[in-house]
């Protein structure tokens, strides 16, 4: 397997641009694609922002923020991913868009590159088998902010090769970042653990036990939680969360993981939390506020 020195990043939304700008922060050259053209032109100016606000905390020199933003390229065809040595699939959590991406692929990247996704939820194993070297395919699952969270957890499909974990394992240590390896089944161990409280947290208020503020500031300082689960939720992006119930819901075939059907409603509206303006709380004023 060769060096990593060149990482394509498919999907510019909220994950596909920290993942973007922590590779080039620590020197990797970045190739950053998106079906959308309008994305990956917001992508580019929030990653600069938020390189800008490291160099601010002191985290990078002037210097090193210009370097990171010079080595991220953008582009709306996969075909610029052609000489990168790893690539990860950042794109909506809908397995049929991700094994279409993945066909998109194929005769596109080196025999060598290893292929990633950033799924938070599906099969490993079910999107390696659309891809064309099954082997070098593996989960690498970021946390959202990027650039700020420590953790990065590793899954390995039942196809995986030791090569491509191992050279995982260095990719994830050059970022400095810590790995916990979780095996490949549905929403892995964090979103396992986490979804169902979310979801919990959205029955609570379907059922009137409590107004959004009331859930949020009884999660914050009753369970010292930094963000209360409705506020997370928002920020996670509310399609996402349902996306990850419904994997738990049908891989586990447990009526423990049935999707609130408020949470529904909201994806249905178009409530999806931070990114559309509006979910939980409506982010149009200065401060968020409540919506139930
Ligand atoms: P997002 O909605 O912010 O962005 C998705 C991006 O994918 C959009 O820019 C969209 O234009 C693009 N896209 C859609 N179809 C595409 C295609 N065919 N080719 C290229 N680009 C395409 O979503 P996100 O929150 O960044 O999530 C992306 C992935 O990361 C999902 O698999 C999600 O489960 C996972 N993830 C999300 C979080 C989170 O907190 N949001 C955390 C960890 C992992």
């Amino acid at each position: 397997m060769s060096k990593i020195k060149t990482v394509g990043v498919i999907g510019a939304g909220q994950m596909g641009r920290g993942i973007a700008h922590v590779f080039a922060a620590a020197g990797y050259d970045v190739i950053l694609t998106d079906i959308s053209a309008g994305q990956l032109e917001a992508a580019m100016s929030s990653i600069a922002k938020n390189l800008a606000r490291q160099t601010a905390k002191g985290l990078l020199t002037e210097a090193d923020e210009k370097a990171a933003f010079a080595r991220i390229k953008s582009a709306t065809d996969v075909a610029a991913l052609s000489d990168c040595d790893l690539v990860i699939e950042a794109a909506s959590e809908v397995q049929a868009v991700k094994k279409e991406i993945f066909a998109s692929l194929k005769g596109v990247l080196k025999p060598t590159a290893i292929l990633a996704s950033n799924t938070s939820s599906l099969s490993i194993t079910g999107l390696a088998a659309g891809t064309e070297k099954p082997e070098n395919f593996i989960g690498i699952h970021f946390m959202n902010p990027v650039p700020v969270m420590k953790l990065v957890e590793v899954i390995r499909g039942i196809a995986t090769a030791k090569e491509t974990f191992e050279a995982t394992k260095e990719v994830v240590a050059s970022l400095n970042k810590t790995m916990t390896v979780s095996e490949d089944f549905p929403a892995f161990i964090v979103n396992r653990i986490l979804m169902p409280m979310i979801n919990e947290a959205i029955y609570t208020l379907y059922e009137g036990v409590g107004s959004v503020e009331a859930i949020d500031t009884g999660m914050k300082l009753g369970a010292n939680h930094p963000m209360g689960p409705l506020e997370l939720a928002d920020f996670i992006g509310l399609d996402i969360c349902l996306a990850i119930m419904q994997v738990l819901y049908e891989g586990l075939a447990d009526s423990k993981y049935r999707p609130c059907p408020l949470l529904v409603k909201y994806v249905e509206a178009g409530w999806l939390g931070r990114k559309t303006g509006r979910g939980f709380y409506d982010y149009s004023g200065d401060t968020p506020a409540p919506t139930r």
